[in-house]
């Protein structure tokens, strides 16, 4: 019966919005065994009928994107034209499963002693989903899209700093014509989702977020014998190997670094340089980090907004006056600028020692740690130092030498060559180590929330 407020405090001005009211215990059961409900009668619709409705919502998505974008700046401060383009991306996840799903989830004969076997892809059932305000739209359909196309329902639990866009993503599955309670948002505090947890209607626990918050939820859900996927921290490593060509990779790495201002679990982190090229790299990284446009994240020419929250400002702040005392040099930014917003300046760290934030945490903000080497072997086991294994590229003229060490060396769940980390709907994206476990997109994704039943007709 207790209700929690769900304020919304602007990271531009530093002022409350406005409140949203929590849901009691009662309202969030009946939310449960409504999906419930729902998701009896969806097992039943056929996947082209579901594919129907998945259009319609990425249709939506198009049309509002303008709208969500706004929101999303003003409740966690991400730049328009990165709210745009975020909602675009959901629309291109409802589209591809849409288009995917019944080839991914059509049964697979296996020749047995059986008269017929098979295996087929059934749904759970209702799957709680625990997300981040980083990317509020992104996050929620890359689980979404492909688990309710599995004939799955969701209730989702979405950080506390965006309840507007939590209610926003409920209220556009009904509006796409999704059955009324298929896709529920509850409005919860952390601690009361363990309750939702060990409820027996719910199947199947999913997060994305920080690592701490992953080990909790992976607690209560091993206790309540539930499965989870893990989406969690990073610390993506950079390799700049002597024969890269460094105008391009400090222009990529400048640019993953500042990916949704710093805060996204696959930005570029650490930049792991051999001594042959750290001068014209940090000098290379130092322009572009400079040049990058800070601002109210409504303009459209802004590219780096404030951080979401003041306490999150403040923390990255304290990682980055740590790893200078540690014997880390500052080459830009460092200093918290007037003013009440949120705002972190882009900042480059060089000579980052082990030991010092900047090396062993993640930086959940624009701060680029440089941390020079001798040579690949180095690198390597400099890239490999560490928990997190989330994403990792490395940047050299020698193709077949990046693939080696893409595929064989690092221990990342997505390594590119080249170019900068990405999720994309048609590729696999998670982590091993730290940065957790299970996949999302790709046909593994749609796999992650199925009884993957034998049938066996004797
Ligand atoms: P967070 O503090 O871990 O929160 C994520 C979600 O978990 C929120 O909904 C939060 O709710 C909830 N939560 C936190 N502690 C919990 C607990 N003990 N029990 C149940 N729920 C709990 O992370 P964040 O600050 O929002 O997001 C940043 C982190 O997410 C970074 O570490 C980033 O790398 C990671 N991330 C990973 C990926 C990926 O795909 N691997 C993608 C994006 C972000 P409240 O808001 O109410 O606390």
């Amino acid at each position: 019966t207790v209700r929690s407020a769900f304020p919304v405090i602007s990271p531009v001005t530093g002022k409350q919005l406005r409140v949203y009211e929590g849901m009691t215990w009662d309202e969030v059961e009946q939310a449960i065994e409504q999906a419930h409900e729902a998701f009896l009668a969806w097992r039943r619709v056929s996947i082209g009928d579901r594919a129907r409705l998945m259009l319609r919502l990425a249709a939506l998505l198009r049309e509002r994107a303008d709208h969500y974008a706004r929101l999303m700046a003003e409740e966690m401060g991400k730049p328009i034209r990165d709210g745009r383009a975020e909602v675009q991306k959901c629309a291109w996840v409802c589209t591809y499963y849409a288009e995917q799903a019944a080839d991914f989830l059509a049964p697979m004969p296996v020749a047995t002693d059986a008269r017929k076997s098979y295996v087929a892809f059934e749904p759970l059932g209702v799957i709680l989903a625990i997300m981040p305000w980083n990317f509020p739209f992104w996050q929620v359909f890359r689980f979404a899209a492909p688990s309710l196309m599995a004939g799955n329902a969701a209730v989702l639990k979405h950080a506390s700093n965006v309840p507007g866009c939590a209610l926003a993503l409920e209220a556009l599955f009904r509006e796409a014509g999704f059955p009324e309670h298929l896709f529920r948002t509850l409005l919860i505090r952390s601690d009361q989702v363990e309750q939702v947890i060990v409820h027996p209607r719910i199947r199947a626990v999913t997060l994305t977020g920080s690592t701490p918050a992953g080990r909790a939820v992976a607690a209560q859900a091993g206790a309540a014998l539930k499965k989870t996927v893990l989406e969690l921290g990073g610390s993506d490593p950079y390799l700049i190997l002597e024969d890269a060509d460094v105008a391009q990779a400090a222009a990529i790495c400048a640019k993953s670094r500042l990916i949704n201002s710093g805060q996204s679990c696959i930005a570029a982190k650490r930049f792991i340089v051999v001594e042959a090229v750290r001068e014209p790299f940090e000098q290379l990284l130092v322009e572009h980090m400079r040049a990058a446009r800070v601002g109210d994240p409504m303009d459209e020419g802004t590219e780096v907004g404030p951080l979401a929250r003041h306490d999150l400002r403040d923390a990255l702040h304290r990682q980055v006056q740590e790893s200078l005392q540690r014997g880390a040099r500052l080459l830009l930014g460092g200093v918290i600028p007037e003013g009440p917003g949120a705002y972190y300046p882009p900042t480059v760290l060089t000579d980052v020692p082990k030991g010092a934030p900047a090396y062993e945490e993640e930086l959940f903000g624009p701060v680029a740690a440089v941390i020079p080497v001798r040579d690949e072997a180095e690198a390597i086991q400099v890239a490999n130092d560490t928990v997190f294994g989330l994403g990792a590229a490395v940047f050299t003229r020698d193709e077949a030498r990046g693939e080696r060490i893409a595929r064989e060396a690092l221990e990342a769940g997505c390594c590119f060559v080249n170019d900068f980390v990405r999720s994309d709907p048609r590729l696999p994206f998670g982590g091993v180590k730290e940065s957790g476990y299970g996949r999302e997109l790709s046909v593994f994704g749609i796999r992650e929330f199925v009884n993957i039943k034998t049938v066996f007709v004797g």
